[in-house]
């Protein structure tokens, strides 16, 4: 067994919704490695940044992520089934065991650092974890806005038009 540490930019920007490693990030990994029976086990943290929008009020939103992997990469040739090395395979139908293979000694990263960090990625990234938004009426960022911010009753313009018709109606 041994353990490592290294920095490796990111292969590519990947990214979810609203948040993403732009490519060329540095990712910091810390991983063991263990041979066992069918191959070598492989498991670790990696730790990068990612940029994006805060999910309610837009601004943009960097913060650092940190993902735990651990995938068995199998010996070539002993599988029960299909002959490739399977890194071309795009499949994304939720087949949980995605077999990966040792390449001579080897072994790809890339693709477990990915999906780990994807995973790990927050779905509604916040600016800061109490963001009020922005004001369903007139967008502003209520941040800035202040607490005070509001448009009254007039506001929304089907209670404007009842207020017209009962004044029309209202005092004959
Ligand atoms: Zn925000
Ligand atoms: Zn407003």
């Amino acid at each position: 067994m041994r353990t490592s540490n290294r920095v490796v930019p990111s292969p590519g920007s990947f990214a979810t919704g609203m948040v993403g490693v732009p490519e060329g990030t540095d990712i910091e990994l810390d991983y063991r490695l263990e041979a066992v029976m069918e191959g070598v086990l492989i498991t670790g943290t990696a730790r990068t940044l990612f940029e994006g929008e805060c999910s309610r009020c837009l601004d943009p939103v960097s913060s650092s992520v940190e993902a735990d992997f651990q995938e068995l990469f199998r010996y070539p040739g002993d599988d029960d089934g299909s002959g490739g090395a399977g890194s071309g395979t795009e499949a994304d139908s939720g087949d949980e065991e995605e077999d990966y293979y040792l390449e001579g000694d080897l072994l790809d990263l890339e693709q477990v650092i990915r999906d780990a960090v994807v995973l790990a990625l927050p779905l509604t990234p916040l600016c800061r974890a109490d963001c009020p938004g922005l004001c369903v009426e007139c967008g502003v960022k209520l941040a800035e806005a202040g607490a005070d911010h509001g448009h009254g009753e007039r506001a929304d313009p089907r209670w404007e038009a009842l207020r017209k018709l009962s004044e029309e109606f209202g005092d004959q």
